[in-house]
């Protein structure tokens, strides 16, 4: 039984784990802020600014939120300004 599987696995070159994965390329997130033409994030727009914030009260990192480097370091500034006006939360609720 598990030398069938391991046979198999050797085949596709790995772990039948990652064997029968097939890796389709993802679609390019496009940055927000780039589309709606923002030339300045403001920290006391804090519903956009929550969309970026995890329910713990981190930063999304930009892999995740698709924002280029330009405004993803807007959005870092932005975000802990807004802490410290206490329009967002340091810690998560
Ligand atoms: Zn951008």
């Amino acid at each position: 039984m598990e030398n069938k599987k391991t046979a198999a696995a050797k085949e596709f070159g790995g772990d039948d784990k990652t064997a029968k994965k097939t890796r389709r390329p993802q679609k390019r997130k496009v940055c927000e802020f780039c589309e709606k033409g923002v030339a300045m994030i403001d920290y006391k727009d804090v519903s956009r600014l929550r969309k970026y914030v995890t329910e713990k009260g981190k930063i999304v990192s930009a892999r995740t939120s698709g924002c280029c480097a330009h405004h993803q370091r807007q959005l870092t500034v932005a975000i802990k300004r807004a802490r410290n006006m206490a329009l967002l939360p340091f810690k998560g609720e």
